[in-house]
């Protein structure tokens, strides 16, 4: 599964950093950075909570 971010959406709050912090990470700029495109083996159900959890729907999954 592959992580897509739709920049312009993303307001850089950063509440998928919170929840899965290895994958995603806010930089100083507010820029949201996916640390990880291809989701890391047994980060899935995190990873997935961070896409739902999105409040500005700006991230998701493809196979
Ligand atoms: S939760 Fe959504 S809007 Fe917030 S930083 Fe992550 S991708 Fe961007």
């Amino acid at each position: 599964m592959r992580i897509v971010l739709n920049r312009a959406k993303c307001t850089g709050i950063g509440i998928c950093e919170a929840v899965a912090p290895d994958v995603f990470e806010v930089d100083d700029d507010g820029n949201l950075v996916v640390l990880s495109a291809e989701v890391p083996a047994g980060a899935e159900a995190e990873v997935t909570e961070a896409v739902e959890g999105c409040p500005a729907q700006a991230l998701r999954l493809e196979p």
